[in-house]
């Protein structure tokens, strides 16, 4: 099949390399010059595992290719997949879906033969059919079918998960399109992949429930661990006593700074706004956006607390900067809030981070940037443990504790035991337990 994606981002790129390499002919679309010239160089505009190599594998076959040029990649094209952005609008934190309007106007403009034009991007309810009003607009000619197919990937581990979905939905209005949708599916039929086919609204209403419902289990042990370290109870305990029970599942439930990145904070927004339009507001929703919201200044406080009450003229040395390992993206991460938090304190913010430097500079001010663990810890006088990669997991404790000035360790992941960081030396405090020194 012949495959046009509109968005070369963190969706579209990896949607399109990995369909490319079920065998489908893929043409990645950008409006963004140097996204496309750096890929059409081999480089990878974004840091996500195992992507440099697939994609370099599949334009050596010549099913997958590149361009700024929209009208040739969609001509022709079987389906048609929209994967821009769709970030919150500033100041009423609806969704903004001026770039896929504007994406469907250009592909209306360009479809040819029977197309099917899919929104992948994360929609409210009821885009699909402004994208379909709008290129029936235009071109009341075109043959046309306009389908829903909302991702579930995750940054960090978006092939396996785009190669081994838990399901696949498809939301179409006809069969034609829906058909259509299945055929470019179809490689993943062999792997068993669930694939439910539904209405348009209900496939987009899938994917924003998807999302909520993940960052309210997130937020619930979160809420949890701040008790257990009032009471004395140890989080992780709980986490996996309740985890355990094949209703509740133990995915999700691992407490930490709040949740961030590009997608759960604003789709819980989206959704709020979306509910409150209805008059059927979630109140849940509203309660986790803004519970979210608080923790993220709230663990600023920790590790004031943890350094005696004030931070100012400390040196606090942070490792990880991106919203979770295994990303580059910035997008909405908690150390954003964590280190303007530290700053209004007085203190100095030294950090590191394995991929997300480059994309950390331009939105934060005043912070040095070290290159490794070690060096980020030297010379500080508390440090915190922001996003647990994996080269924090198993840092060198006795050789830390030298280089810092105070052994102060403030593991937002609970990546290390309370009893190991204090049998080492450091004063410790994690999420949900008793802080031990
Ligand atoms: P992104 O910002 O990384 O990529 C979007 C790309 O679209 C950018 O490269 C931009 O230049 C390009 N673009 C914008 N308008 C264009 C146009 N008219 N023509 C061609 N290119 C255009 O965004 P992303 O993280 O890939 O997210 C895309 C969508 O997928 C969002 O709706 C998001 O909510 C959803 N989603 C994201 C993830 C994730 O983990 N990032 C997961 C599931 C769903």
């Amino acid at each position: 099949m012949r495959i046009a994606m509109i968005g070369s981002g963190y969706v579209g790129l990896v949607s399109g390399a990995c369909f490319a390499d079920f065998g489908h002919d893929v043409v990645c679309v950008d409006n963004d010059p140097k996204k496309i010239e750096a890929l059409e160089a081999g480089r990878m505009p974004i840091y996500e595992p195992g992507l440099e190599a697939l994609v370099a594998d599949n334009v050596r076959q010549k099913r997958l290719s590149f361009t700024t040029d929209l009208k040739p990649a969609v001509a022709g094209a079987d389906a048609v997949f929209i994967a821009v952005g769709t970030p919150s609008r500033r100041g009423d934190g609806f969704a903004d879906l001026s770039y896929v309007y504007a994406a469907a106007r250009e592909i209306a403009q360009a479809v040819t033969g029977y197309t099917v034009v899919v929104t992948k991007s994360t929609v409210p309810v009821g885009t699909g059919d402004e994208v379909e009003r709008i290129i029936r607009e235009a071109r009341p000619d075109a043959e046309v079918g306009v389908a829903s197919n909302p991702e579930f990937l995750r940054e960090g581990a978006a092939i396996g998960d785009f190669k081994r979905p838990d399901r696949i939905v498809i939301g179409a209005e006809d069969e034609r399109a829906a058909a259509v949708m299945q055929e470019v599916y179809r490689p993943l039929y062999l792997n068993a992949a669930p694939i439910i086919v539904t209405g348009r609204r209900t496939a987009e209403l899938t994917k924003y429930a998807a999302n909520a419902f993940l960052a309210t289990k997130i937020t619930f042990i979160n809420e949890i661990a701040d008790l257990c370290e009032r009471v004395g109870a140890n989080v992780q305990e709980v986490a996996r006593g309740i985890g355990l029970d094949n209703r509740i599942g133990s995915k999700f439930l691992h407490a930490g700074p709040g949740y961030g990145g590009s997608c759960f904070p604003k789709d819980t927004l989206a959704l709020v706004k979306t509910a409150q339009d209805y008059a059927t507001p979630i109140r849940i929703v509203e309660t986790v956006v803004s519970v979210n919201d608080q923790r993220k200044r709230a663990m600023a406080r920790k590790v004031v607390a943890a350094a005696g009450g004030s931070v100012r003229g400390k040196t606090v040395a942070l490792l990880g900067l991106t919203f979770k390992p295994d990303t580059d993206d910035m997008r909405d991460a908690p150390s954003l809030s964590i280190i303007a938090g530290l700053q209004d304190g007085g203190a100095k913010v030294v950090a590191y981070d394995p991929e997300g430097i480059e994309q950390a500079r331009p939105l934060l001010e005043g912070v040095t940037y070290a290159d490794d663990a070690y060096s980020c810890a030297s010379g500080a006088d508390i440090l915190v443990i922001v996003t647990e990669w994996s080269a924090f997991r198993a840092l060198d404790l006795p050789r830390l504790k030298t280089l810092m000035n105070a052994p102060v360790l403030v593991d937002l992941r609970n990546v290390y035991s309370p009893t190991d960081a204090v049998k080492h030396g450091f004063q410790y405090v994690g999420i949900g337990t008793t802080p031990s020194n």
